[in-house]
């Protein structure tokens, strides 16, 4: 479960207004998706956030607008996905503090971590290469502690 800085509220307010800025439509389902993506704090799968909205604030979304949400939001970096190896893509909000993982290829499980060295290391092997970084992804695979 992570904390963010920035409450639902205003997240959500300032998302509304870029969107309108940008001339896109804004919708209820949208708001609902973000709002369970927020409180759970999770990496979620769009099954997953489908149901969780239906379950939690009973409103009807049909899968095909969560996929095409999710892809509208990561277009707008509001989320980014990771992909634990089973090709399903699990989702969150770009919001939290950057952050790497590792994943468990047995059971999905998610470990959450940011190391300092790695960041200054990335930033440096960019630089000997005359590359402007914008973004990077680091993922370890393997096994956790109760899969080994
Ligand atoms: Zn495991
Ligand atoms: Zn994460």
């Amino acid at each position: 479960m992570k904390k963010y800085d920035m409450n639902f509220d205003t997240f959500l307010k300032e998302f509304k207004e870029h969107v309108s800025k940008l001339g896109f439509k804004n919708s209820i389902q949208k708001d609902y998706i973000l709002k369970i993506l927020y409180h759970s704090g999770e990496h979620l799968t769009a099954e997953e956030i489908t149901f969780s909205v239906k379950k939690e604030y009973n409103i009807d979304v049909g899968i095909a607008t969560v996929y095409r949400t999710m892809k509208f939001l990561e277009e707008m970096n509001i989320v980014e996905s990771l992909d634990v190896g089973d090709g399903v893509k699990r989702y969150e909000l770009t919001l939290s503090l950057h952050h790497d993982h590792l994943v468990c290829t047995s059971c999905s499980k998610i470990i959450e971590f940011s190391d300092e060295l790695i960041e200054s290391r990335q930033i440096k092997i960019a630089n000997i290469n005359n590359f402007h970084l914008k973004d990077h992804v680091m993922t370890i695979y393997g096994l956790c502690e109760s899969c080994q």
